[in-house]
């Protein structure tokens, strides 16, 4: 597919806008990328400071994200991802308990699992994975939907099926540490997808830093002559005559086409090309704050896990504290340490416009048991929050998504929608949702 000639502006300098604009670059499009913060990333953005590279959210991509890793080979950015380690805990009854990151098969080993929840996994819940197999990805969820498995939560189906424990001890600190989600609300299929994806999961991190796409995929597309405006907040995109019209304070600009890569909320604000049925669906899509603080360390952690989730009652207001210096080099100066700590859904919302303070005081007594002692060794602190950090994929809402992005692709000839939001809450998700995004606005302009 070729495009030479056409302009098109790419709002959102997050993996799913850059996967589009590297897309419709190679196509010969020009292209303009349009981002609110001063640096590009969005949720997979890499924070230095003092010789220390802090991952604020996104910390590591699973090996089985086939057009991530496609588009890093692509931005000549491969040399950065090395295997993880994987390892990681489980705190319950007062410690950590080992267990390889996500996978029922390391749970099922694992001390941190009572003996007859194990059994009940080994008889049930791993058959089920098996043979729901073909049902189960993470790339296309609606097939969880038309297999039946999207009408309930994990909580509901959970506790019938395999009883109480499965949904403490296994649901919640992985939905809640790697989806800010509750059992409660987060669809049954979006669950057994992940876990069938854990099965075999290996992690793969970036030397350097969870950005190291989003910078290297900015480099190709500068490099080629395209054009990058960051601290450039969008307010409207609109259709206009053979074309659209991209807009914010204080300037207007005519492009050939757009895709408006943002959460679902901000789409749903910036984007007035939606036809009222998009508009209302995009408005549908539900979203939740999220939360995380960096304790930089005058020493390293001196635990041997990477991610470390807390059973439920376990700890108030922390879901998961990640060591950095135990996840990928490139990120901890040599004799240091650097924890980024998750807040707990509740958490996130009050959290929501506090300060630094607030976050500390809310957040480091949770970390103070699984690492004692260590508010002795920090040397500083950064807070950072994203208002639509989460999406939600609830019950109901697997079946829907064909329709979404229907709606999101199709709702003008000229803009297009893309955000993770519309396939799984990854940044393969995203990608996929970029790539998909160019190739309809490459397919109408032949
Ligand atoms: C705490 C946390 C941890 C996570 N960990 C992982 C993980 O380990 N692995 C994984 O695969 N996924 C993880 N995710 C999910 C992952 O971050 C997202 O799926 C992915 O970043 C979505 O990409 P995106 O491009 O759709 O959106 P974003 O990454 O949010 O990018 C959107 C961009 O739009 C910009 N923007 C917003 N409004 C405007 C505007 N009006 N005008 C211009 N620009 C605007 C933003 O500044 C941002 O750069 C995590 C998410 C969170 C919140």
């Amino acid at each position: 597919m070729s495009a030479p000639g056409l302009s098109v502006a790419v709002c959102g300098a997050g993996p799913a806008g850059l996967a589009a604009a590297l897309r419709l670059h190679a196509a010969g499009a020009s292209v303009t990328v349009f981002d609110a913060a001063p640096h590009v990333g969005g949720r997979t953005r890499t924070d230095p400071v003092d010789g220390w590279r802090i991952d604020p959210a996104v910390q590591l991509y699973g090996a089985s994200y086939e057009r991530f890793f496609g588009l890093l080979r692509a931005a000549g950015a491969e040399a950065l991802s090395e295997r993880s380690p994987g390892r990681d805990a489980l705190w319950r009854k007062g410690r950590a308990h080992e267990v390889v990151y996500g996978s029922p098969a390391s749970m099922l080993a694992s001390g941190a699992l009572p003996l007859p929840l194990k059994l009940r996994m080994g008889a049930q819940y791993l058959p089920f994975l098996q043979r729901h197999a073909a049902d189960l990805d993470l790339g296309a969820l609606e097939r969880a939907a038309f297999a039946g498995l999207d009408a309930e939560s994990i909580a509901a189906w959970g506790r019938r099926e395999l009883g109480r424990d499965f949904v403490d001890l296994l649901a919640a600190p992985l939905l809640a540490t790697l989806y800010g989600t509750l059992p409660e609300e987060a669809s049954a299929g979006f669950y057994h997808a992940l876990a069938r994806q854990g099965m075999n999961l290996e992690v793969r991190a970036l030397r350097g830093g969870a950005d190291g796409f989003c910078r290297a995929a900015a480099d190709r597309l500068r490099e080629g002559g395209a054009s990058l405006r960051l601290s450039c907040r969008v307010e409207q995109v609109d259709t206009a005559e053979a074309g659209v019209q991209v807009s914010a304070d204080g300037w207007s600009e005519r492009f050939g086409a757009a895709v408006v890569a943002l959460p679902a909320p901000e789409a749903h604000r910036v984007a007035k090309f939606l036809t009222p049925e998009a508009a209302k669906t995009l408005h549908g899509v539900s979203v939740r704050p999220a939360a995380s603080l960096a304790l930089l360390l005058d020493r390293p952690a001196g635990v041997r896990w990477f991610g470390l989730s807390f059973a439920p009652g376990e700890a108030r207001n922390v879901a998961a504290v990640c060591v950095q210096e135990n996840k990928v080099g490139g990120l901890v100066p040599p004799g240091k340490g650097l924890v980024v700590v998750f807040a707990l859904p509740h958490a996130a919302e009050r959290l929501l416009g506090a300060t630094p303070d607030d976050a500390v005081a809310l957040l480091l007594p949770d970390v103070l048991r699984a690492l004692p002692g260590i508010d002795r060794a920090v040397v500083g602190t950064r807070f950072y929050q994203w208002r639509h950090g989460w999406t939600i994929f609830g019950p109901g809402s697997l079946g829907r998504l064909p329709t979404l992005r229907a709606l999101a692709f199709d709702s003008a000839p000229r803009a297009v929608l893309a955000g993770d939001w519309m396939y799984a809450p990854t940044v393969e998700g995203a990608v996929t949702s970029g790539l998909a995004a160019a190739d309809r606005l490459l397919a109408r302009a032949r």
